[in-house]
């Protein structure tokens, strides 16, 4: 193929019709402080396990959001429940225990979100 020096980015369009949200529903039963997330990223500047693994707290509410669930698993369970990016978050949004709740909704709930 002719190298143009560019290339096109891949379909990134998000279905939400198709996509299942049972577990942001579920997330935020159990934790409702995770409906305030506004995505600032503070608590990804802050993350302990974000300097060794890359975890992105931000990313995984986005992904809940979006119904995007397998991606979203396979995140946190990069994430060390050390807590210090809930007192970071400028929305108190209980960041710590949003992530332990998908961890268990992932292990009680499989069928339901995926
Ligand atoms: S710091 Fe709070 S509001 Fe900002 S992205 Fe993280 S959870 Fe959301
Ligand atoms: S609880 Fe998880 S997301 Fe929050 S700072 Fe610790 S490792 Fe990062």
């Amino acid at each position: 193929m002719k190298n143009f020096g560019f290339y096109i980015q891949p379909d990134s369009q998000i279905d939400f019709d198709n996509n299942n949200r049972n577990l942001a529903a579920l997330v935020s039963q159990r934790e409702p402080s995770f409906d305030w997330c506004i995505g600032c990223g503070t608590c990804t500047a802050t993350c302990t396990a974000g300097n060794f693994t890359g975890f992105n707290f931000r990313k995984v509410a986005l992904l809940v959001h979006r119904g995007e669930n397998e991606q979203a698993l396979q995140e946190v369970e990069k994430c060390m429940l050390c807590g210090k990016c809930n007192l970071a978050c400028p929305r108190g949004v209980n960041t710590r225990n949003v992530v332990a709740s998908i961890q268990k909704i992932f292990s009680r709930y499989q069928n339901l979100v995926y």
